[in-house]
Parts: C-alpha cells; sequence; structure tokens
C-alpha cells in the first residue's frame, strides 16, 4: 500500500515521522552516557535509566502512533487530489505512436518508447529500465503489423506485465505482404489513432469525453495533412523513388507513387542488384536516393555516385509525425520532378 511511486506525498510523510524520532531517541541515550561517565554509575542508576529509557521509548512509540494517524487521516483526505495526479503509463513501439497517444491523452498519460529515435526498430533490443517501464505500465500500444521487434519481443513483454491492455494499433488496416511500416500512410494513421483512443477509454471510460475530442483535433489535422500532401504531389508526373530501405510502400500506395527500393528483403544488395537498380534511376531520371537515419548508407551513396545524383534523409520513425510528414513531402517533391 505504502509505495513511494503510488503515494509519494504519503510516503514522505510516513519518512518525517520515522526519521524524527529516532533522533530524538539518540539524543535521550546520548545523555545516558554522559551520566554514566560522570557519575561511575551504580546498577541502581542503571536500571533506572533503563527504565526511563523505556518509558521514553514508549512515549515515542504512542507519539509516533498518534502521528502516523493524524498524517493519514490528513492524507486520505486529500486522495482524490493525488489519484488526479496518477497518470496512465504507456509504452509503445516507436515513436510516432507515441505521438498518437500523447495526443488523444494528453496530460493523462505518460508514455515511454522502446525502440528509441535513431534506433532501428528491425534491430533494436529493449535495456533492463525499459523492461522496468513495461512492468509498471496499464497499456502497451503495438504496432502489430509484423515490426521484428515485436515479433521478437512481444511475448516476453506481455510475460512480465500480464495485467497489461496490449491495443494493437493496426488492427483493422490491410497489411502488405511482409512491410510492417503502416504508420507512414496518415490514413493509416487516422486508423491508429482510432484503435489507440479507445485503448484509452476502455482503461479509462471516466475520461471518455476528454479522450474523443482530443482524438479528432488530432484525426482533422491528419485529414489537412492528407490534404497538403495529395495538393504537392498533384503536379508531379514522375512518380518514382529511389530508397535504400523500403518503409514508404503504404505511403506510395495511398498517393499512387512506386518506390524502388535499394536493399532487398533487409539485406545490402548485391553488385547485380546495384547495376539493375542503377539502370532502373537512370531510365526514369532519378537524382536523388532517399536513405534514413538509422540504416548504413554505403551502398546508397555508390548508387547516388553512379547516377550522378546525392543521398537525402528522409526519417520513417520520427516521432512528430506531422510535422516530419511535412519534411518528406518537401523532399520528395523536387526529386521526383
Ligand atoms: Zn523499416
Amino acid at each position: 500500500m505504502l509505495s513511494e511511486a503510488k503515494h509519494p506525498r504519503l510516503w514522505w510523510n510516513f519518512q518525517l515521522v520515522f526519521r524524527f524520532f529516532p533522533r530524538q531517541r539518540r539524543g535521550q541515550n546520548d545523555k545516558g552516557r554522559k551520566n554514566d561517565l560522570g557519575n561511575n554509575s551504580s546498577i541502581g542508576r542503571s536500571i533506572k535509566m533503563m527504565k526511563e529509557s523505556n518509558k521514553n521509548r514508549l512515549l515515542t512509540f504512542v507519539l509516533a502512533v498518534l502521528m502516523t494517524g493524524f498524517v493519514l487521516t490528513f492524507s486520505c483526505g486529500r486522495k482524490s487530489e493525488v489519484h488526479e495526479e496518477e497518470k496512465i503509463e504507456v509504452v509503445v513501439t516507436i515513436p510516432p505512436l507515441a505521438e498518437f497517444v500523447e495526443n488523444v491523452g494528453e496530460d493523462k498519460v505518460e508514455v515511454t518508447v522502446m525502440v528509441p529515435p535513431g534506433a532501428s526498430p528491425h534491430t533494436y533490443e529493449p535495456t533492463s529500465s525499459q523492461l522496468k517501464k513495461v512492468s509498471q505500465a496499464k497499456i502497451y500500444v503495438k504496432v502489430g503489423s509484423g515490426v521484428e521487434f515485436e515479433l521478437t519481443w512481444m511475448d516476453k513483454l506481455i510475460g512480465i506485465n500480464k495485467d497489461m491492455m496490449v491495443v494493437n494499433s493496426s488492427q483493422g488496416i490491410d497489411v502488405m505482404g511482409n512491410d510492417p511500416h503502416v504508420w507512414l500512410s496518415p490514413l493509416n494513421a487516422k486508423t491508429m489513432v482510432e484503435n489507440i483512443c479507445n485503448g484509452l477509454i476502455r482503461i479509462d471510460p471516466e475520461n471518455e469525453e476528454y479522450y474523443v475530442k482530443n482524438k479528432s483535433q488530432y484525426l482533422q489535422e491528419l485529414t489537412e495533412l492528407d490534404d497538403y500532401i495529395r495538393e504537392r504531389l498533384e503536379e508531379i508526373e514522375n512518380k518514382k523513388f529511389l530508397v535504400y530501405h523500403p518503409s514508404w510502400g503504404y505511403f506510395a500506395k495511398e498517393y499512387g507513387l512506386k518506390q524502388i527500393p535499394i536493399e532487398q528483403a533487409g539485406k545490402e544488395p548485391s553488385a547485380k542488384e546495384i547495376k539493375d537498380v542503377v539502370e532502373k534511376a537512370k531510365k526514369h531520371n532519378i537524382k536523388v536516393v532517399f536513405v534514413s537515419p538509422q540504416l548504413s548508407t554505403k551502398s546508397a551513396e555508390v548508387i547516388a555516385k553512379e547516377i550522378g545524383g546525392q543521398t537525402m534523409s528522409i526519417d520513417p520513425i520520427a516521432q512528430s509525425y506531422i510535422p516530419n510528414m511535412r519534411i518528406v513531402i518537401e523532399k520528395l517533391t523536387p526529386a521526383m520532378r
């Protein structure tokens, strides 16, 4: 009951009571020792002092009980306030999911991301402090589309917190083959936000109205993003773009584009595959090789050199989803002209 995490105020009150009284007792004993030294203590005197010391201990104990009772009454009177401050602990796999959860839950949630910015969800392994967060979480929001991290770790994570609700944010989205990058279509993002909102309402039905209101506002922003992307792509005729890691399949499908990947089935391309890609790029007059900040760009640079172009970085798992997608479209459209 009295864990520091759950009842911080109560915990500190207890700490105060128990820190204060042992010091008092120590003071009493010190005095006793001084008397002993000064008076060549007799047995009778010692017994008397022991009795006094016991009396003091009893007094201390009674006082402690009284004060604890007072503290408990006082703290429990403020119980509702303490509970209001408690946030729903949510763990998510990748940063864009943190953005979605925070936009729906706002100040009622505290989000932990498993695969941090800059790491790859295809290879990342959680730290012990992240596992501790999982053990305390109320909700885990997974991508649910076959991200390697989840394929490897999900069962273990559920194993350390069986009470945790697992929300599959991709529920209702058609997963294309073994391409897990569903979130990069803003329309899929809308579905994911809906699933997250439903999860929060299931855990915290009292605040349904709050979550629904926040969700509607964020969905509106996603609609505006979608409109903006379509508008920007209207005049593009060459709808092909070259990427190192094929993260952008759902994005491409949504907007009638075609991504040409360099990496083949998650592996560095062979010399022949590089040659094929270079030919394709030359044929379509492509001058930019898109890379992501999470992956090595060696063969991407080789290809960029071959086609007389350059590499450019676009981030598939940036947390600030909407601003990031705007940056992506700013970089993508000139490259496809
Ligand atoms: Zn990927």
